[in-house]
């Protein structure tokens, strides 16, 4: 049986058809690959589950098997909630709350269910508690527990639910498929990689993460997937960095009078010694006749654009013209106004170039940049739309680059002949991972930070404090400088928070006059957004009341107060990124994280990590712990496939053992044209087809 077989519709299964089709397609279940691929997310068996008696308050999240003794819906203060007492073996019992969807949720449960919670217990009164615990209702399978059998649990959720497609369904559906096919799954990976990794074999893996026999055998079958999962993307990469090494792109001269002038005399301070090497990296590579691809990788406030500036009237020098694009129109307007106030005295042209223009500007701004009229056309993605035409582009350069899909990034560097790329991020990565994500491109660090810089002070306060807050606040604004306070924004209720924001608006205005408030948020009109930011620029409102709209690049220097309502509901990269607005200028700079009282323990220490550090790499790797890397550099923000089943920073050894393997492999096979590599091509293509190329265009 060849590989394709793996790739037939998920309708060829027993037990799938109808609505069920639809369901799995919107979990990203298509094909019998998907599905034999759709891995369980926890296991349960004897030795996973804690007896309630032996719950304590500190233990992170824990598997609870209880019958159902009590279910009903409360009316609370703050709305409806749904309430469950469960009761265990060891005779205690146990609550579980939701405070949302309680009408849902109510139906799920009778009287009498064995049902495993997943969730951390929190004690209240006398009596431990989950909210919002994951659940698997359990019933028959119980008994299987009880013989030491290990039960897989699948991913869950309304939808699947919906239609029947339980835990149970899923293992039930699997297992009849592994019974009639399982002999006809192939191995698709070579058998001498096999052998080097140890690897357990494909087909016995994919049937042992769906029912395995014990501990260990579980444990096999996931380093198998795992690995099967990270050399796929190293086998990627490692073509990308052959197939790289040939493109040809302009080669630039020396640096010449624009740019040596604009160092010279253009600038108020010296360079770093660390924009100082970014710059030497960055024209060797442009002098070098081969296409540029390099990450600028430097913290937030490390003086990224003036490198891109450079950068930008190197080529010009060389007679280029250049693509400066920015993920928000305020970052594209900013940098637009920065650059026009560098560049207007050497005399070099520059556009703008932004969603939502005035037809006949449009067209005036497209011709320039088609003529060759402007010599820099600075924008948002508007710049790669498709009737954007360069008139000699020889350097594009991405800011904020993990703001950007990579199909975005893609045609930005397919626009013209191949222009030079330099992608520009705060995010810091850490090493291990930057060889895995960006492992095609050259990386140029900057670790130091301009001089005079004091460390942003950072304080972490709750409501109680919010008068005294104000109070500094005011202090602040009559020393003349001014403060930013960001309201969260979640894009499941962005109407809602809009109202946090806007009411937040209206009460500051009171608190603070007769200083004056601005508002700014993402539903404003271009205009209305730009009148703000230059009444803030110029110091006319004092306190600017923003969504994340701000959140990256945005630079007014006398700022020196960041607000963050609702912290805990952010990211500490997120975070960063907002602290990193202040502290811009020599004066002592503060970031205040408000958060709820009642927030969670692991919030709290979330939030400790900003107060204790300014350092951006350190926040990132706490963040990476955090969250995973999955999400992290979710496939939108890194343009790498998602990993399903390997975690990083955890798997990073099995990376690095999977990343040696696949960089040998290519080099002795680059396009996997020998016979033994044919089964591998095919699981690739069938894996990451479409992705795999679209990858490569970025390469
Ligand atoms: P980021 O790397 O976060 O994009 P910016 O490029 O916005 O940082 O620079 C932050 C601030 O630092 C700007 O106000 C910029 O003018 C200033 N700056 C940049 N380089 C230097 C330097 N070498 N010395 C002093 N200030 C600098
Ligand atoms: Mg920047």
């Amino acid at each position: 049986m060849s590989i394709s077989f793996l790739e037939q519709g998920v309708q060829r299964v027993q037990g799938i058809k109808g609505r069920r089709v639809d369901v799995l397609a919107d979990a990203g279940v298509r094909t019998i690959r998907d599905l034999l691929h759709y891995y369980p997310r926890r296991y349960l068996d004897r030795s996973s589950i804690v007896p309630i008696r032996a719950l304590r308050g500190d233990m992170s999240s824990v598997t609870v098997v209880g019958e159902v003794i009590l279910a009903d819906t409360v009316r609370g203060r703050t709305g409806q909630r749904f309430e469950l007492i469960a009761q265990d073996e060891s005779g205690q019992v146990m609550k579980c709350v939701w405070f949302k969807g309680a009408q849902w949720i109510r139906g799920r449960f009778s009287k009498g269910d064995r049902v495993a919670f997943h969730g951390k217990p929190q004690r209240y009164g006398g009596m431990f508690s989950m909210a919002h615990p994951d659940f698997d209702k359990l019933d028959a399978e119980s008994r299987t527990l009880d013989t030491g059998r290990i039960i897989a649990l699948y991913p869950g959720g309304a939808a699947l639910t919906g239609v029947g497609l339980t835990s149970r369904a899923f293992r039930h559906i699997i297992h009849d498929f592994l019974t009639q096919h399982g002999e006809e799954i192939p191995e698709s990976f070579p058998s001498d990689i096999c052998e080097a990794a140890q690897l357990m074999d494909g087909p016995a893996a994919l049937r042992a993460i769906h029912f395995p026999e014990d501990r260990d055998e579980l444990e096999a079958a996931q380093r198998r997937l795992k690995f099967e999962e990270l050399f796929s993307v190293q086998i990627m990469l490692a073509q990308l960095r052959r197939r790289r090494i040939v493109h040809a792109g302009p080669r630039f001269e020396a640096p010449g009078a624009l740019m040596r002038k604009f160092l010279q005399d253009g600038l108020p301070f010296e360079l770093t010694g660390a924009q100082q090497s970014a710059l030497k990296d960055i024209a060797r590579d442009m002098r070098s006749g081969k296409q540029m691809r390099r990450l600028l990788q430097g913290d937030v406030g490390s003086g990224k654009t003036v490198v891109a500036v450079a950068a930008m009237l190197h080529a010009l020098d060389s007679g280029y013209q250049s693509a400066f694009m920015a993920p928000t129109e305020i970052l594209a307007e900013q940098h637009y106004a920065n650059l026009r106030k560098y560049l207007d005295p050497l005399d070099v042209r520059i556009r703008l170039l932004v969603g939502g223009l005035p037809k006949a500007e449009r067209e005036k701004i497209l011709a320039d940049i088609a003529e060759g009229e402007a010599s820099i056309a600075v924008g948002t993605h508007a710049l790669i739309q498709e009737d954007v035409t360069f008139r000699r582009l020889g350097l594009a350069i991405v800011d904020e680059q993990h703001r950007f899909g990579v199909m975005q990034r893609a045609r930005m560097f397919e626009m013209g002949a191949r222009p030079h790329m330099l992608l520009m991020t705060a995010t810091p990565i850490p090493r291990s991972l930057a060889m895995t994500l960006y492992g095609d491109l050259d990386v140029s660090i900057m670790k130091e930070m301009p001089a005079g810089r004091r460390p942003v002070r950072t304080a972490l306060r709750y409501d109680k404090s919010r008068e005294q807050v104000y109070a500094f606040v005011r202090g602040e604004i009559e020393k003349g400088r001014q403060c930013y306070i960001v309201y969260p924004l979640v894009e499941e209720s962005e109407k809602m928070d809009l109202k946090d924001a806007e009411s937040g608006h209206a009460e500051l205005k009171k608190i603070f006059a007769p200083h004056k408030v601005g508002l700014i948020h993402g539903r404003m009109s271009r205009g209305e957004k730009e009148d703000t930011m230059t009444l803030f620029h110029r110091a006319d409102f004092k306190v600017l009341v923003a969504t994340t709209v701000i959140e990256v690049g945005v630079d007014v220097s006398n700022a020196t107060i960041m607000i963050v309502e609702h912290a805990e509901r952010f990211g500490l990269s997120q975070l960063h990124q907002l602290r990193g607005r202040v502290g811009r200028g020599g004066e002592q700079s503060y970031c205040i994280l408000m958060a709820d009282y009642k927030c969670t323990h692991e919030a709290r220490e979330r939030l400790q990590v900003m107060v204790d550090t300014n350092d951006g790499f350190r926040i990132s790797e706490a963040d990476l712990k955090i969250r995973g890397a999955g999400d992290f550099f979710g496939t939108r923000q890194s343009g790498l496939p998602e990993l399903k089943i390997a975690e990083l920073p955890g798997d990073v050894e099995l990376l690095t053992e999977a990343r040696d393997l696949a960089f040998g492999l290519v080099k002795r096979d680059p396009d996997l044209k020998e016979s033994g590599h044919a089964a591998l091509r095919e699981h690739l293509h069938a894996v990451y087809g479409d992705q795999g190329m679209g990858l490569s265009r970025v390469g």
